[in-house]
């Protein structure tokens, strides 16, 4: 089914020809048949079988309806809140965690006649690269099991790799979005900060946090981000709605393209694999009359992943202390109350959560604080000059997204600075707070390769204005 856009699939659906339930009952078999690659925590199937036979009806009462995902199934990562089953962030903290709202982006897609189906697998509290930090379960990747999805949203990715779902949405505060998406082949989209509302998301880091989709079709994202995006009085980061994503696209202001090769991602570090498919696409780009290619230098790239495992923490920390377990969450009461908040927290946390908040109590700790959090601060203040610099003269930025491809589980488990540094590329776009996509461009050896593409802030719409136009292209 999901070779078709949901465009297509919409007016099929409202054309009587397509039905609903049966479309919804079809990813419940296809999650069922895909039990073995661990994707998904739960199914919302009572709430989601009930709302597909609503819309079958209004089809059959002959009532006109002008929604624009109109009996779409999608899958929503299980750090966003929702009715239909329990949210749990991947952690046993919030196991038996019933949400009392629903995040304001599955709202708006419900309100567009979207229908969530499942919520899935990621790393605890999206920390991590791999999804191997669910206290549930390890995702496998679809193209070959012994190795990872990417994380921290790998079920969302898996999901629409292996088309259970023609669209699947996820958090990107690091790479989680991008990466995953990279490892598994799809379209993975992380917008300008601010352009999706947050509201009824799990915090992870405020300042970074990003909502985004992953697709297998730039039209997809396109249609699913205008849905999503636009200013919202629950979260007063969102950015006024004249920055939202519009679908279909509006026609370019120029029909040349200024991209540049961001050197500083080509270093040794680099996979042998990824360098040769990303030098593919760099010939392809630069035989395209409508494309000015140039190569880049921007030094302060190589402090982003530093920066970011100072202030990610850091932020954590402040985050994830609401998690007392006294009014929600992993609760076992002790005599006293200081027993009770160590006995809930160190129960009810994983390894990598309390890691993240012993680096961000430090890094903001008197005496410390001048020397790493503020410091930090303000090489992100450089890092997000040197993008304003860097987009004056170019539209678009491009990099691997990744250094490597998808690597195997466990591989990487051992010492944390082996994940993090598979975030090397992809924390920049967090700490600028710019829009970046993956685009699949490669399977070398049969494991997908993923190339970058960055805009200037709120430079949503040129930005898959052009991946459209390279879709297919590439
Ligand atoms: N892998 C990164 C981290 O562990 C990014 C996570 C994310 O984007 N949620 O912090």
């Amino acid at each position: 089914m999901n070779s078709q856009t949901i465009e297509a699939l919409v007016t099929q659906i409202k054309a009587g020809s397509l039905s609903v339930l049966k479309l919804v009952e079809d990813c419940y078999d296809k999650i069922e048949a895909a039990q073995s690659f661990d994707f998904i925590i739960a199914e919302t199937k009572q709430r989601a079988l009930e709302r597909a036979k609503t819309l079958d009806q209004e089809i059959a009462q002959g009532k006109r309806s002008n929604k624009r995902l109109f009996g779409i199934p999608f899958i929503a990562k299980d750090n966003f809140l929702s009715y239909g089953a329990k949210t749990t962030a991947a952690s046993k903290m919030l196991a038996n965690f019933e949400a009392p709202y629903q995040a304001t982006a599955i709202t708006k897609l419900e309100d567009e006649g979207a229908i969530c189906v499942a919520k899935s697998n990621l790393d605890a509290f999206a920390h991590g690269s791999s999804t191997e930090n669910s206290d549930f379960m390890i995702t496998k990747n679809p193209y070959d099991v012994t190795r990872v999805p990417g994380g921290s949203s790998g079920g969302s990715a898996v999901a629409v790799a292996l088309q259970v779902v023609p669209f699947s949405i996820g958090t990107d505060t690091g790479g989680s979005i991008r990466q995953p998406a990279s490892f598994c082949g799809v379209i993975g989209y992380k917008p300008t900060y601010g352009l999706v509302s947050r509201s009824g998301v799990i915090a992870m880091s405020s300042s970074m946090d990003t909502i985004g989709v992953f697709t297998n079709n730039i039209d997809d994202c396109q249609l699913v981000m205008d849905v999503m995006s636009g200013q919202d009085p629950l979260d007063s980061t969102t950015l006024d709605s004249k920055h939202k994503i519009v679908y279909p696209s509006l026609p370019s202001k120029s029909s040349q393209f200024k991209v540049a090769v961001i050197k500083n991602y080509l270093d040794d570090a680099v996979d042998p694999k990824v360098r040769a498919s990303f030098n593919v696409f760099v010939s392809k780009l630069k035989s395209d009359p409508n494309i000015v290619l140039c190569e880049i230098d921007l030094q302060s790239l190589k402090y982003a992943l530093a920066v970011y495992y100072v202030l990610g923490p850091a932020e954590i920390a402040s985050n994830l202390g609401r998690y007392d377990g006294l009014r929600f969450g992993y609760s076992n009461p002790s005599d006293s109350i200081e027993e009770t908040y160590l006995s809930n927290r160190t129960n009810g946390f994983g390894a990598e959560a309390k890691r993240r908040i012993m680096i961000g109590t430090y890094v903001l700790s008197s005496g410390y604080y001048d020397a790493y959090y503020k410091k930090a601060q303000k090489v992100r203040t450089i890092i997000v000059d040197n993008f304003k610099q860097a987009f004056l003269k170019h539209d678009f930025l491009i990099g691997p997204t990744v250094p490597t491809p998808a690597f195997k589980i466990g591989q990487k488990t051992k010492h944390s600075m082996d994940m993090y540094l598979s975030d090397i590329m992809t924390v920049a776009a967090n700490l600028a707070g710019i829009p970046d996509i993956n685009l699949p461009i490669d399977r070398a050896n049969n494991l997908p390769v993923g190339v970058q593409i960055m805009a200037n802030q709120t430079q949503d719409n040129q930005l898959l204005a052009f991946s459209k136009y390279l879709e297919g292209k590439i």
